[in-house]
């Protein structure tokens, strides 16, 4: 509860959807507030910028609402501030009632098996930024002249990576692909991409809508074996799940029956096959897969090998993230140990680092609600310096942060950049961003 004077102060870690869903709900349920967002990149929006597919620019328009909520007079956001380098947690702690980590899911999940460190071998996280020109990932530079990719993975980023690699220029026209990532995706010689699920089409993750967009590319076709096909859903799921999977059966059935000469690309879905060794001497060549039994959810090995061949191989099976300093983990490490989002007095956690890396952008609203009713309730103003404390503490440290309106000024540079027919041009260089404000 804050006092009439004094505003609670709140600082949130990460400027993704969980961030900024968050400042949001505290400023709507403790009118005397002031939320501060600490961000490691110069650039807020988090995965809407680095993760979500540069083609999918109706999902991006989310930002459009944090926009909103940054224009409140209560809201500041601290940009190129990176936790545990600029700053301490506990040094935030001096200086607010209560923070919330909102730091999400940024590693890949390891592949674990033989091979997997092969050159030509990448993680959807590095791979994706790649495209979508986050800095950390611009000089990733995967060579794309091979005819053969392997996905591995049965979710929606799986999906993502294929479409992105497949469409023509023309289809991306209306996107932010990285120049970088575009100048070698629409110059591979790509032909055929494998994106492989252990398990079966029913316990594929994928979202119907972005199944259906594989049928609709102009110069792809999917490939789908009707045989590993399930005739209908089957076993205990809710009413919706049930639905989904229902789509999906009815999407790949449609699929199988597409021809594959169709178009001069294929994307082909195998099902029931596990990687078992990534192959190749100093660079990718192919990759070996054992037939996991159909109709088997656990999806054992039935011994049936066989192979792949390719030049590069993208691991999108999940993502984790990283032990953060002075924070407890659950017994598995992976995540923020916490009960409803509480971890200490004072400490909270939401999105990924708070339930793991699933959901979409909207279950992040959701997590902010009950937490930014957890503070309302148990945290009491102190009378902290909030922002002007940051900033002090800031100065001290010699870290130049970006604010909003810095950011604003980047954001302008890269529209003005903007090929025609596309949102923005990136700006991918950090000191490029710097230069933009100075
Ligand atoms: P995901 O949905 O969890 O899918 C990961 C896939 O990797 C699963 O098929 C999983 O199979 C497989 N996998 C895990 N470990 C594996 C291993 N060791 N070997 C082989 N396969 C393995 O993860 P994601 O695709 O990274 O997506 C993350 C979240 O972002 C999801 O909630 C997703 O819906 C969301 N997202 C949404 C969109 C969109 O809405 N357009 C776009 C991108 C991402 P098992 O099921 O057998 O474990």
């Amino acid at each position: 509860m804050s006092s009439n004077s004094s505003p609670l102060q709140v600082a949130v870690i990460g400027a993704g959807p969980s961030g900024f869903y968050t400042a949001s709900a505290i400023m709507e349920m403790v009118p005397n507030s002031c939320v501060d967002i600490i961000e490691a990149l110069p650039t807020p929006y988090g995965l809407i910028r680095s993760g979500v597919a540069p083609d999918h620019q109706n999902t991006k328009a989310v930002s459009r609402v944090f926009e909103r909520t940054a224009q409140d007079p209560r809201f500041g956001f601290y940009g190129n501030v990176t936790l545990g380098q600029n700053v301490s947690l506990k040094e935030i702690r001096n200086h607010y009632d209560a923070i919330v980590l909102a730091t999400g899911a940024p590693l890949d999940r390891a592949l674990q098996i033989p091979g997997s460190e092969i050159s030509g071998v990448f993680g959807s996280a590095a791979f994706v930024g790649w495209y979508n020109g986050h800095p950390d990932f611009k000089d990733l530079n995967p060579d794309l002249s091979t005819t053969s990719v392997v996905i591995i993975g049965n979710g929606n980023v799986a999906i993502d990576v294929a479409r992105v690699l497949i469409k023509t220029p023309e289809e991306m026209l209306n996107s932010d692909l990285a120049a970088h990532a575009a100048k070698i995706i629409h110059h591979s010689l790509i032909k055929d991409i494998y994106i492989i699920g252990r398990r079966g089409p029913l316990e594929a993750k994928f979202s119907n809508k972005e199944l259906v967009e594989i049928g609709q590319l102009t110069n792809g076709v999917p490939v789908v074996d009707s045989a590993q096909i399930p005739a209908k859903v089957y076993g205990e799921m809710s009413d919706l799940d049930r639905h989904i999977r229902e789509k999906n059966l009815k999407t790949l059935r449609e699929f199988s029956s597409f021809s594959s000469t169709d178009k001069n690309k294929r994307v082909h879905f195998l099902f029931n096959s596990r990687p078992i060794k990534v192959l190749g001497n100093g660079h990718v060549k192919g990759v070996s897969l054992e037939r996991t039994q159909v109709e088997n959810i656990n999806a054992p090995g039935t011994g049936e090998m066989f192979e792949i061949p390719c030049g590069i191989v993208i691991s999108a099976i999940g993502y984790q993230m990283p032990p953060l300093n002075e924070v407890p983990m659950n017994v598995s490490g992976d995540l923020v140990a916490n009960f409803e989002g509480c971890v200490s007095k004072g400490l909270y956690v939401v999105g990924w680092a708070k339930r793991g890396p699933k959901g979409v952008i909207g279950t992040n609203k959701a997590d902010a609600e009950v937490v930014a009713d957890h503070i309302s309730k148990q945290i009491t103003v102190g009378f902290l310096a909030g922002r002007d404390g940051l900033e002090a503490l800031l100065n001290k440290n010699k870290v130049k942060w970006v604010s909003f309106s810095d950011w604003q000024k980047i954001n302008a540079r890269e529209v003005s950049l903007a090929p025609a027919g596309a949102p923005r041009q990136k700006i991918t260089k950090i000191s490029d961003m710097l230069a933009i404000i100075k």
